[in-house]
Formats: C-alpha cells, sequence, structure tokens
C-alpha cells in the first residue's frame, strides 16, 4: 500500500471541493487540460523509502550544465546469450504486473530508465545489461543475479519518485497552486500544435536550456514536434470539472491532485504509436515511446537540467529545482 494515495486523501479532496465551490461563482472556466486521454498521474510511492543509489538531484544546475557522465563501457553480448540475459529476454515481455496499479505486460516500456540506472548502454535482453543489473542488485542487497525482478523495479521506482518534489511535498498534503499572475506563456512555436501554455518562469527557462541542448542530436531534431509542451500548469479549478465530467479521477484514470497545479510539471512531446495520442496511457504507447530517440535522450540527459520523468508516463517531467 503506498503511503501516498493523493487521490484519495481525504484532504486534497476537501481542498478540491471547497476551492471549487468557493471559485466556481468568480473564476471563468479554464481550458488548459487536454481532454481525450486519461493519463495515470498518480505521484505512486512504495511503501518504503530505501537508501537511493545515488543522490537525488534537488538543485539543479541554473546552466549550462555539464555532459552527461559516459555509461560504463560494457561488451554487451548476443541476446539471450546467458542463463540470466535468457531470463530477461523472457520477461521482457511477457511479465504479468502491475507496478503502476494497472496490469502491464512486460517491462520493456522501462527498461531505457532502468538502464540509466543501473548504467548499463547495453540491450535489456544481453549479459552486459544482466551483469551490470546483477551488480547493481548486490549493491542494493537484493537477490536476482541479473534476472530483473519486480522487487529491484520496486526499488528503483522508490527512487525515482523520490526525486520529484511534488511527491515529496505529497506526503503531507496535495500542494496548493502558485498565483496564475506568476506564470510564463511558452512560445506558440514551443508547443505542441501551438496550444498556449504556461509555467513558473524557471521551468521554462530549464527547459529551453534542455530543449537546445536536445535539438543537437540528430534524431531528435528530425521531428519538429519531439519536445514540444502539450501541458504545463493546470488549475485545481479546471482539473476539478474533468473529474467531475469524466468520473474517472478514481485512483487509477487520473489523480484528483496532480502535479500539474504546481506549474512544475510539462507534458512533452516524445512521440506517438500509430493510432494515439502523445499522451496515451494504453501500454501499446507507451512501448512505442519508450523506443523513441527524443525519450532515450531525456532519459541520459534530462536530470543534467533538473527534470525528472514520472516513470509510467514517458511524456511528463517535473522540474526538480523548486518546491511545489
Ligand atoms: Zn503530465
Amino acid at each position: 500500500m503506498p503511503l501516498v494515495k493523493l487521490k484519495a486523501q481525504p484532504t486534497c479532496r476537501f481542498r478540491g471541493a471547497a476551492l471549487a465551490l468557493a471559485l466556481a461563482a468568480t473564476l471563468p472556466a479554464a481550458s488548459c487540460a487536454p481532454r481525450a486521454p486519461s493519463p495515470i498521474t498518480a505521484p505512486e510511492t512504495p511503501p518504503a523509502r530505501p537508501a537511493p543509489s545515488r543522490a537525488p538531484n534537488r538543485s539543479p544546475p541554473s546552466a549550462p550544465p555539464a555532459p552527461a557522465p559516459p555509461l560504463r563501457p560494457a561488451v554487451c553480448g548476443p541476446a539471450a546469450g546467458d542463463p540470466a540475459s535468457a531470463a530477461n529476454a523472457l520477461s521482457l515481455n511477457t511479465l504479468a504486473w502491475a507496478p503502476f496499479r494497472r496490469p502491464e505486460t512486460g517491462w520493456e516500456t522501462y527498461a531505457p530508465l532502468i538502464g540509466q540506472e543501473i548504467g548499463s548502454p547495453c540491450a535489456p535482453d544481453t549479459p552486459g545489461f544482466a551483469a551490470a543489473l546483477s551488480a547493481w542488485q548486490d549493491a542494493q542487497g537484493l537477490p536476482g543475479g541479473g534476472r530483473m525482478s519486480e522487487a529491484a523495479f520496486q526499488r528503483m521506482k522508490a527512487r525515482w519518485q523520490d526525486q520529484r518534489p511534488f511527491v515529496r511535498a505529497a506526503h503531507g498534503a496535495c500542494p496548493a497552486p502558485p498565483a496564475e499572475t506568476t506564470l510564463a506563456p511558452a512560445r506558440i512555436s514551443e508547443s505542441y500544435l501551438g496550444k498556449p501554455v504556461v509555467m513558473r518562469p524557471a521551468v521554462l527557462a530549464a527547459y529551453r536550456r534542455l530543449a537546445a541542448a536536445a535539438r543537437q542530436d540528430l534524431l531528435v531534431r528530425a521531428d519538429p514536434r519531439n519536445l514540444t509542451i502539450f501541458s504545463a500548469y493546470r488549475s485545481p479549478q479546471a482539473d476539478a470539472e474533468r473529474c467531475r465530467l469524466e468520473r474517472n479521477c478514481d485512483g487509477v484514470g487520473r489523480a484528483t491532485c496532480s502535479p500539474h497545479r504546481t506549474g512544475l510539471a510539462l507534458d512533452l512531446f516524445v512521440g506517438a504509436a500509430p493510432g494515439f495520442g502523445p499522451d496515451s496511457s494504453a501500454e501499446a504507447n507507451r512501448r512505442f515511446q519508450s523506443k523513441t530517440a527524443v525519450y532515450r535522450w531525456l532519459v541520459r540527459n534530462a536530470g543534467r537540467f533538473g527534470f525528472s520523468n514520472y516513470p509510467f508516463e514517458p511524456w511528463h517531467w517535473e522540474w526538480t529545482g523548486e518546491a511545489p
């Protein structure tokens, strides 16, 4: 049972309801929330807080950040080249589990984050990946011998979630939103399909540093939609209205207390599988996104600019440089 289930917290619901009641009569309806998808934005945390393998990035550099450190050189070897990698090759697309409460098949979607965590550039079904995972498991005091396991994933997830200021703050209560007059608009060219988006000024500055660096990569630059912002700040009132209309703020379909209320969260275009939107939480879409050059660039580099990913959503990134 996670420590924090914001959507189930009476505090959040009470605050959201009170705000909605207090402001409904005075505020115009906001339309900053995308309507089609029902992504899981739950800031879930695991039941324990194990020591992170690296110190969380809580003070991102202002600019310019140092280059990403090289991943350890490795001889990756052939797919399924030893027993551990053979087991990983099998579970990669067959493991039946629900790491974010929604049933999933396999862990391929999370392979880039896992590879970054264990410091391996190898494909997840290779002996090189298994060797790096085994070393990580040993350092964490976990069994496995290089075989990916739910226990290893939960340990990693705890670390990833703890990097998000929203999750840390939300251990107490749902954060209050910033004053909307303090938020900064992105340029039309920076947003997806020209949609108006606003966020905290420091987030916009950090985003611009990240995007400029990313576009030096030819594969990222190949699609001009890459890294455009399709959602940033969303008012609690607008989210509450979506909850009311779509009746899916049940803790799985959508969070009642969304990180987007903080002005620190960005949804970035990282590709979309044919037939899906860029924020579709369908497994096929998320698996597709995990393989795009732009997502993999973000996994490798976004931390240098102070951004951390919500692992269930390849498109959702939160800036870690300010408290919610
Ligand atoms: Zn988001």
